[in-house]
C-alpha cells in the first residue's frame, strides 16, 4: 500500500494548490481526482471556460455593433460560428487543464484517477474508472471535493432545454429566448454570452435585485447597464414552476404583487447557487462532521472534527470562488508544515466578468450602516476619464468607502472597464491599511481607467477629485 504524509482529495483550484504548497514544504503527497482531468470545477466546467466565451462574446459584440464607430468596416455579414466558439473554449480548457498535469508531475506529486472514499481516518479507497480499487494510506489528508449546481425542489433539470451552467457552456445552438433562474453571478455571466450572441434574456431573481450580495450601488449601475443591452431583468419574482413542453420552457412566478407571471422560451439556465459536494466521500468512516447545510464542518485552522483531517473551498464555508480555495489550500499546507499562516476573509474580492465588470472588496455600505461603523463616500464616473472616452467605456464608477475619522479604506466599489483587473489596486490597498489620502497621492498613470481609483480616493478624502 502507497503511503503518504497528506492525501489531497479533489483537483479543483482548493486541492491543486494545497498539493502544490504541501509539496514544496517537503511532504509526500497524492492527489485524487475523480474526473479524468485536473483542475475541477474552475478550470474544466467554471472560471476558465465562462471567461473563454465571455471573451469570444465580447469580440463578436464588437464587431457587429462597435467596429463602425472606430472606423472599422467589414463588408458582408458577421456571423457567429457557434460550434467553433466552444471549440476554442474547449482547447482554451485543455492547455489549462494540461498545464495541472505538468505542475503536479514538476512537483513529484502522485495523481490517482478515481472516487476517494474514506475507509478511515488515515485509509482512502480509490475506486477508478477503469481497473481495481486502491487502498492508500495518508498521515493527514485535506478534503477539497468542491461544489455542485443547487436547484429547486420543483425544478427537473433534464440537461437538454433546463440546464445548469455545465451545459450552458456547451450549447449546440443559440437560444431564442434564454430564460434565467437566479440574477447571480453565473446567471448575468452566462446570460451576457447568448446575449451578445443574439438570444433574448430574461432574469428571474427572487431577490429586489440582481448581484444582491454585492453592494447596492453596484446592482443599480448594473441593471441599468443590462437594460440599455434589452436584458429583461424581473427582480422580486418567486418561481413557482418550470415546465418543458416539447421544445419550449415554460417558467411560472409570482411577482411583487404576487400575480402570475407566465415566461415562455427555448431554453432556461437554473443558476441559483451552488452546493457543497461530499457524495460518495463516506466522511462518517473517518470521523469528519458534515452540518445542516452539507458543508464540512471546519475551525479556525480548516481542521475537521478528525484532527488528522482538513478541509478547503467550496466544500466549506464561505465565499464560493477559486482564489478563496486557494488561499485556503496554501494556508492549510502551511499549518500542516508548522508555519502560523493567516488570511484575512474580509479582503478577498468578488469580481462579475459582465462588461462592463463588477468588482469589489471589503464592506459594503449595507455592512457598515449595520456594524454602526461612521463611513465617508468617494465616488468617481468612468465617464470623466480620457482613457473611457478613447475607448467609448463610458459606463460605470469607483466607489471608495472610509472611515469617517481616520480615513481607512474600509470598502471599494467598482464598475466599468477591466475591473475585474483593477480591483487589486484596492486590496493591496487594503491589506496595508491604506487611508483614502494614501491612494490619492499615489501618482496613477495617465491614462488608465484606474485614474478612477485615485479621483475617488481624492473625493473621499477631501471631496476634492480634480476632474469632475
Ligand atoms: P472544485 O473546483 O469544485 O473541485 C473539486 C474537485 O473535487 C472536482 O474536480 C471533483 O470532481 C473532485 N471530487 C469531488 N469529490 C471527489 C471524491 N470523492 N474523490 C475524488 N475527487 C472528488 N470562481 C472564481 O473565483 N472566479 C470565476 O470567474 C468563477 N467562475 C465560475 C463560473 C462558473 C460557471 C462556475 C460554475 C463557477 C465559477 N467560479 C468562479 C467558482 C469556482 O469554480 C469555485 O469556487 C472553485 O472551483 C472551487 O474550488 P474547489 O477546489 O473548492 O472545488
Ligand atoms: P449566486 O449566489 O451568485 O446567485 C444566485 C442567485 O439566485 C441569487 O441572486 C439569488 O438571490 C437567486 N435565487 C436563489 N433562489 C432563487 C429562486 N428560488 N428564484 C429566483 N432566484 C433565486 O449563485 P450562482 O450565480 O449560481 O453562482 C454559484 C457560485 O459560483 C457563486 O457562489 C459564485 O461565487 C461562484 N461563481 C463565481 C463567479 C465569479 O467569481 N465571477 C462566476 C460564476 C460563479
Amino acid at each position: 500500500m502507497n503511503s503518504y504524509d497528506v492525501a489531497v482529495i479533489g483537483s479543483g483550484p482548493g486541492g491543486y494548490v494545497a498539493a502544490i504548497r504541501c509539496a514544496q514544504l517537503g511532504m509526500k503527497t497524492a492527489i485524487i481526482e475523480k474526473y479524468s482531468t485536473l483542475g475541477g470545477t474552475c478550470l474544466n466546467v467554471g472560471c476558465i471556460p465562462s471567461k473563454a466565451l465571455l471573451d469570444s462574446s465580447h469580440h463578436y459584440e464588437d464587431a457587429v455593433k462597435h467596429f463602425e464607430a472606430h472606423g472599422i468596416e467589414i463588408p458582408g455579414e458577421i456571423k457567429v460560428n457557434l460550434e467553433k466558439m466552444i471549440a476554442r473554449k474547449q482547447s482554451v480548457v485543455d492547455q489549462t487543464t494540461g498545464g495541472i498535469d505538468f505542475l503536479m508531475k514538476k512537483n513529484n506529486i502522485d495523481v490517482y484517477q478515481g472516487l476517494g472514499s474514506f475507509k478511515d481516518a488515515t485509509h482512502i479507497n480509490i475506486a477508478k474508472d477503469e481497473g481495481e480499487a486502491e487502498v492508500i494510506e495518508a498521515k493527514q489528508t485535506i478534503i477539497a471535493t468542491g461544489s455542485k449546481p443547487s436547484n429547486l425542489p420543483f425544478i427537473n433539470i433534464d440537461k437538454e432545454r433546463v440546464i445548469t451552467s455545465t451545459e450552458a457552456l456547451k450549447l449546440k445552438e443559440i437560444p431564442k429566448h434564454l430564460i434565467v433562474i437566479g440574477g447571480g453571478v453565473i446567471g448575468l455571466e452566462l446570460g451576457q454570452v447568448y446575449k451578445r450572441l443574439g438570444a433574448d434574456v430574461t432574469v428571474v431573481e427572487y431577490m429586489d435585485r440582481i448581484i444582491p450580495t454585492m453592494d447596492a450601488g453596484l446592482s443599480k449601475e448594473l441593471t441599468k447597464v443590462l437594460k440599455k443591452q434589452k436584458f429583461k431583468l424581473n427582480t422580486t419574482h418567486k418561481v413557482k414552476s418550470v415546465e418543458r413542453v416539447g421544445d419550449e420552457v415554460i417558467v411560472k412566478a409570482d411577482n411583487k404583487k404576487g400575480e402570475e407571471v407566465i415566461i415562455k422560451g427555448d431554453y432556461c439556465l437554473v443558476s441559483v447557487g451552488r452546493r457543497p459536494y461530499t457524495d460518495g466521500l463516506n466522511a462518517e468512516a473517518a470521523g469528519v462532521k458534515i452540518n445542516e447545510r452539507g458543508q464540512v464542518e471546519v475551525n479556525d485552522h480548516l481542521q475537521t472534527s478528525a484532527s488528522n483531517i482538513y478541509a478547503i473551498g467550496d466544500v466549506i464555508k464561505g465565499a464560493m470562488l477559486a482564489h478563496k480555495a486557494e488561499e485556503e489550500g496554501v494556508f492549510v499546507a502551511e499549518t500542516l508544515a508548522g508555519q502560523k499562516p493567516h488570511i484575512d476573509y474580509n479582503l478577498i474580492p468578488g469580481v462579475v466578468y459582465t462588461w462592463p465588470e463588477v468588482a469589489a472588496v471589503g464592506k459594503t455600505e449595507d455592512q457598515l450602516k449595520a456594524d454602526g461603523v461612521a463611513y465617508k463616500v468617494g465616488q468617481f464616473p468612468m465617464r470623466a476619464l480620457g482613457r473611457s472616452r478613447a475607448s467609448m467605456d463610458l459606463d460605470g464608477f469607483v466607489k471608495i468607502l472610509a472611515d469617517k475619522s481616520t480615513d481607512e479604506v474600509l470598502g471599494v466599489h467598482m464598475i466599468g472597464a477591466r475591473c475585474a483587473d483593477l480591483i487589486a489596486e484596492a486590496v493591496t490597498a487594503m491589506e496595508f491599511r491604506a487611508s483614502a489620502e494614501d491612494i490619492s497621492r499615489m501618482s496613477h498613470a495617465h491614462p488608465t481607467f484606474a485614474e478612477a481609483i485615485k479621483e475617488a480616493a481624492l473625493a473621499a478624502t477631501e471631496d476634492r477629485a480634480l476632474h469632475i
